[in-house]
């Protein structure tokens, strides 16, 4: 028997708006070991993940919840046999999706299957140019020479591909090279995002802090390119908050637009929330993605500007980056209601100036993420 269609609540949190987007990470495992790795230090094991039917059901709640996009990811969203079944599940609801792959699985018979159950999308992840760099960035050997035949069978099935490098100080300064290799690769989109400091690149943020100067060539060669290539090529550039001034507008807020649901199905306003103490994460198989998304003490909590203290509190940009990020908080100050400490304005901002300190430091070496 099909499993019964939740019961979705009117709209009943004043002032919430329904989420736009949900990433949906299917699995944690990954044929790579990427050190930065954003899922959380302790991955979930394959036995515990949602099954078919059960992403099936939260797919329809979310579609139901207002959501618009799906972005399948992971760990490898590929190693789930069933992905293509999510995908005809997705389109059946209405929903865009959007795959985020490592490239490292799979190829043009899976892809194809992809499109035909309506995938809209693909954003594949490099770790570098040069086949070697990738290769021992991503812990996997012959990783490079699987993208570049992956980014080759996306094309062939006609899906739009956008590629996405993170980059660091051990990369920064290929960024030229890298818009190459998209051009090359035929993507239409290049995201260069530099690594985000939670989880495994936190542990080894030592090795991947770039300098002032590596940063500030970085972006005037994006800059230059993105005039350049116009209409060809559009690239989104993110660079690492702590040589900033003020934060990002993590997620766009708490519980604003996104939510993210983990291989074992936790319900999270953002992939590394569950590093913060305090905070129970509601699972989908406990309740429905709407009782989750209105009423949860998880996704209030850090929600509107009402539980900011000062200098976020009479701030004129509480309500455009929202204090900065909460995990990032926790994760410098021990307090995850106080602001972001890379915000000068933070009193805690002296923390980040002596991360940056590491910038000059030559380190190299890096953990691997393992799994298991
Ligand atoms: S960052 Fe690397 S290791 Fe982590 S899921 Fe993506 S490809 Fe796999
Ligand atoms: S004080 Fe708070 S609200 Fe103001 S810019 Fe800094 S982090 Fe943002």
């Amino acid at each position: 028997m099909p499993p019964a269609e939740p019961r979705i609540e009117p709209h009943v949190a004043p002032g919430v708006e329904p989420p736009l987007a949900l990433l949906a990470e299917l699995t944690h495992r990954c044929p790579l070991r990427c050190p930065y790795c954003s899922n959380p230090l302790k991955l979930e094991r394959a036995s515990d993940e949602l099954t078919e039917a059960e992403w099936r059901r939260v797919l329809g709640e979310a579609a139901a919840l207002g959501v618009l996009q799906v972005h399948f990811s992971g760990g490898e969203p590929m190693a789930r046999r069933d992905l293509v079944a999510l995908i005809g599940e997705a389109a059946g609801r209405g929903l865009y999706s959007n795959l985020i792959t490592s490239g490292a699985l799979g190829g043009e018979r899976e892809l194809q299957a992809f499109a035909e159950a309506g995938l809209k999308h693909v954003q594949l992840s490099f770790q570098d140019v040069a086949a070697a760099d990738n290769d021992r960035i991503a812990g996997l050997s012959g990783a490079h020479a699987r993208k570049s035949a992956f980014a080759q069978a996306v094309r062939a099935v006609g899906l739009p591909l956008t590629l996405n490098i993170v980059v660091h100080r051990q990369n920064l300064g290929g960024v030229d090279q890298m818009i190459e290799m998209a051009l090359a690769l035929g993507a239409r989109r290049l995201e260069i995002a530099h690594v985000q400091y939670y989880a495994w690149a936190l542990t080894n943020r030592a090795a991947f802090l770039p300098t002032r100067a590596q940063l500030d060539t970085a972006t005037r060669t994006v800059e230059a390119a993105r005039e350049r290539l116009k209409g060809v090529l559009a690239i989104d550039y993110v660079v690492p908050d702590y040589h900033g001034v003020r934060p990002k507008s993590c997620m766009n807020g708490w519980g604003r637009r996104f939510l993210n649901i983990s291989p074992a199905g936790k319900v999270l306003p953002c992939h590394a929330a569950e590093t913060l103490p305090g905070l129970s994460f509601p699972s989908v198989r406990d309740a429905s993605l709407a009782d989750i998304w209105y009423r949860s003490e998880a996704f209030n909590r850090f929600r509107g500007t009402d539980w900011m203290a000062e200098p976020c509190r009479n701030c004129e940009r509480r309500t455009i980056d929202w204090g900065g990020c909460r995990c990032q908080a926790f994760l410098l100050t021990g307090d995850a209601a106080r602001a972001d400490p890379v915000c000068a304005l933070s009193p805690d901002h002296g923390v980040v100036e002596t991360a940056l300190r590491e910038a000059e430091q030559p380190v190299e070496a890096f953990i691997y993420r393992q799994y298991g």
